[in-house]
């Protein structure tokens, strides 16, 4: 994405860098060339002053050689015989060139003629002339003079000189391109100046100019010449020198250096618009460049957003872009469509390639459509993945490109539609477990749009009013069904409560319950069911009702008389405690009262039949009283069971636990009845194997075992079994005592070990008892936690087996006071 603005960048450097190397270049270009301008205006300068020296010194060459003729006149007048007179008039005749100032005639041995202005030291004058090339010489002094001489042959022979002296400032005039000319003598001093000035400062002229004498010489000596560095005052100066022909004088012509100002300024000016007008329209260019660029910049930047709008749009929208050249049948896909399709990013490939990763039935369908759109036609094709649970649809239609015509390229979008493939299915399936659903109702069902436009029912909905199959068809308005129904309703009871449902009776005669009721939509959700059962059920429910009605009343009435009697019962209840309280109070104080009276009864019947204060005198006496001292001690042993019974009724009976031996009690027991046993000639044994130690009132135990046996050998006649067993149990130990007598019905077991409860059989008659044996018993093992089971086959025999824990839990408030109760009836 960077690439352009990097490239831009680069090229806008790179347009400054050229810029700049191009101001540079071009500058240097432009200084060398004023540089040259500035050299040839130099030249130029230098040239016009060597030409201008040169002119000057032809002009005073002139007119050296004008007095050089007249002086040639002159002489060869004089080389006649003439008078002094006339010699002097020829020598007047000299100064009347304007150039000359004074002239003279030097005879040998005569004092010379003069004319004009005269050098003070004549004689000098002529010597040096005279010995000067060209006979032609520069004095300075304090006249400035140029000589010029010739030889005079005078007519004896002899020879003279003539003597010209020309004012050097008369020779010397200005040329226009010189603004000071200088005559100089050989040496280089200063024989005139023009403009006249004072001859002043340096002695020789060059140095004037700050220039050196010699150098200007030498440039005169070689044929005259220019050059620049001489100054006047500040400004420098271009020195032009040119010798004379013929005379050892040099001219000087001193002119400005410089060039002419305005002529200057226009070429600077020219120059400067040389450079700074590319310069210019080089920045103007570069600024529009800029410009360029920044608009160029911002165009991308909102290419490129909108290039990343689109993107997003379609990536987001889960689409992809698809380009196919059916020229080349290169098939470009962006990075979304290729993800879609399993590759990593944006591809380009060979159609194909790309219908490669297509599933194999869709390859052909896609180059189907592809060459269909190849002929205008728009590809819109769903196309799943090779190996891919993915669904894409791919929509396109060709390019135009140009005006070319279509055909050529195939542009378009891909969407991935799994999901709505997805959805599609799922919906599918849910229709049809609705219309399964629907079906399986035993209620009608019609559903209709907003606008009372059927939409679906069921099969029962035709079942009800008798439309036979393909009469309905969805989209039927409510109306036009209800007429086709009409025909099988016989009527329609509407109920008041319920303003949305009622009732229906149909021809064939069932009823319906038929409700309609909005949809969140506005549509109307139509349910029958059939009730015809319920009616007929309503019916018989009113009659039942009625009859419930009525046992309703009788049961009121029943269940008041049931209150007053349970009111009745209750207090019967409590009368009947009271009574069995008061009961077994009176047992007990009667069982103590009768006690006394019987002790002495025993005791002295005893005496009396062991006639232990001398005889009773007849047998018949001894007899009565053993009968006295038996009925007393049954009836002691009566009383004692009562006064138990009662204790243990009132729940005052404690018992007093140690450990003991069962085994050992069990053979006092035998002991005691064996005696009785005996008499009836019964067989009685124990049959016990190791028995454990266990906590139990010995009394109490001792008498459960006494009753047992007891009523085991009461009941077994003659010749009969008695055994007593003992087993170790799992917590604790079994007893049993088994006879073979006389054995209870089963009718009658229910109701032994109560109070008081005999069985009153053929068998049994004939035997003594209070009935109190085995409930005492009972209550005594069940005192112990144990149980008492009774056993018995009428005719047969009885076992009688109890279980006695071997530890006790000792109830909490464990009294002692009436523990002597226990002890008394075991004895
Ligand atoms: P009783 O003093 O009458 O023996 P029990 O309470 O000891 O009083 O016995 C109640 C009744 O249970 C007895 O009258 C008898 O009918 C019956 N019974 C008790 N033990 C036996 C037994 N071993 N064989 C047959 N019947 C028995």
């Amino acid at each position: 994405m960077d690439g352009p603005a990097t490239g831009r960048a680069r090229l806008s450097r790179l347009v400054l860098i050229f810029l700049v190397v191009f101001a540079g270049v071009f500058g240097a270009v432009i200084w060398a060339k004023l540089q040259m301008e500035w050299t040839s205006a130099r030249a130029e300068a230098e040239n016009r002053q060597a030409r201008s020296a040169a002119f000057i010194a032809e002009s005073v060459s002139g007119r050296l050689s004008e007095i050089r003729g007249a002086l040639g006149f002159a002489a060869s007048s004089l080389s006649r015989p003439v008078d002094e007179p006339e010699q002097l008039a020829i020598v007047q005749a000299i100064t009347a060139s304007s150039y000359v100032s004074g002239a003279a005639l030097w005879l040998p041995d005569s004092a010379p003629l003069t004319a004009g202005r005269l050098p003070s030291d004549l004689a000098a004058a002529a010597d040096a002339a005279l010995g000067g090339p060209q006979w032609v010489a520069g004095i300075t002094g304090e006249s400035a003079h140029v000589v010029l001489a010739a030889p005079v042959p005078l007519p004896d022979g002899r020879v003279g000189t003539l003597l010209a002296f020309a004012s050097p400032s008369e020779l010397v005039s200005a040329d226009g391109a010189a603004r000071i000319a200088v005559l100089t003598d050989a040496v280089g001093r200063t024989l005139a100046l023009y403009p006249e000035a004072p001859v002043s400062g340096a002695p020789l002229a060059a140095e004037r100019f700050g220039l050196q004498s010699a150098d200007v010489r030498a440039l005169g000596d070689s044929g005259g010449g220019a050059m620049t560095g001489a100054r006047l005052g500040e400004t420098e100066q271009v020195l032009g020198v040119a010798r004379l022909r013929d005379a050892p004088l040099y001219v000087y012509a001193v002119g400005p250096a410089g060039l002419d100002a305005v002529a200057w300024n226009m070429t600077l000016i020219f120059h400067a618009l040389l450079f700074f007008g590319p310069l210019f329209t080089a920045i103007a260019f570069y600024v529009v460049l800029l410009m360029q660029t920044g608009a160029l910049k911002k165009a991308e930047a909102r290419l490129h957003d909108s290039e990343r709008r689109f993107r997003l749009a379609i990536e987001g929208a889960r689409c992809g872009v698809w380009d196919w050249d059916l020229e080349t049948d290169a098939v470009f896909i962006t990075d979304s469509f290729a993800r879609m399709l399993g590759l990593a990013d944006a591809a380009s490939m060979s159609g194909a390639d790309f219908l490669q990763l297509l599933s194999n039935e869709d390859r052909s369908r896609l180059r189907t459509a592809i060459r269909a759109a190849s002929r205008a036609e728009e590809v819109d094709l769903e196309v799943r993945a090779q190996n891919l649970a993915v669904w894409v649809q791919m929509r396109g239609r060709p390019l135009a490109i140009d005006g070319a015509g279509p055909g050529r390229r195939l542009v378009g979008v891909a969407i991935d539609v799994t999901e709505r493939k997805g959805a599609q299915k799922r919906v599918l399936a849910a229709e049809t477990r609705l219309r399964a659903a629907l079906e399986s109702m035993t209620e009608s069902f019609a559903l209709w749009d907003s606008r009372r436009r059927l939409v679906l029912w069921n099969r029962k909905f035709r079942d009800f009013f008798n439309l036979p199959e393909g009469s309905l068809r969805p989209g039927m308005a409510y109306e036009a069904v209800e007429a086709a129904a009409a025909g099988s309703i016989a009527d329609v009871h509407t109920s008041e409560n319920d303003g949305d449902s009622y009732q229906m009776e149909l021809n064939d005669g069932r009823w319906l319950h038929y409700s309609e009721r909005q949809t969140a939509d506005g549509g109307l959700v139509s349910v029958g069911a059939d009730i015809t059962l319920l009616k007929q059920q309503e019916g018989e429910l009113r009659d039942n009702q009625e009859r419930l009605r009525q046992s309703y009343n009788e049961l009121e009435a029943s269940s008041q008389q049931i209150r007053e009697l349970a009111k009745s019962h209750h207090e019967e209840k409590l009368r009947a405690e009271e009574a069995n309280r008061s009961k077994s109070e009176f047992l007990a104080n009667m069982s103590h009262e009768l006690r006394t009276p019987l002790n002495a009864i025993i005791g002295f019947s005893e005496m009396m039949q062991k006639q232990i204060f001398g005889p009773l005198g007849h047998d018949r006496y001894i007899e009565y009283a053993g009968d006295i001292h038996n009925s007393g001690g049954l009836l002691l042993s009566l009383i004692n069971d009562i006064l138990d019974m009662s204790k243990i009724e009132a729940g005052k009976l404690t018992l007093q636990t140690e450990p003991l031996d069962p085994a050992a009690i069990i053979e006092q027991c035998i002991r005691i009845v064996g005696a009785r046993a005996q008499e009836k000639n019964l067989q009685l044994r124990a049959e016990c194997g190791d028995l454990p130690e266990v906590e139990a009132d010995p009394r109490a135990l001792k008498q459960i075992m006494l009753n047992l046996m007891s009523n085991a050998v009461k009941f077994t006649p003659d010749g009969g079994r008695v055994i007593v067993r003992g087993f170790e149990a799992a917590d604790g130990i079994v007893l049993q005592v088994a006879d073979t007598g006389i054995g209870i019905a089963e009718e009658d077991l229910p109701r032994l070990g109560r109070p008081f409860e005999q069985i009153e059989n053929q068998h049994s008659k004939s035997y003594q008892g209070s009935g109190l044996g085995l409930a005492l018993s009972k209550s005594l093992v069940e005192l112990h936690g144990g149980e008492l089971r009774i056993d018995s086959v009428l005719g047969k025999g009885t076992t009688i087996s109890f279980t006695i824990p071997r530890h006790q839990v000792q109830p909490e408030g464990n009294g002692h006071d009436d523990a002597g109760a226990v002890t008394e009836a075991a004895e």
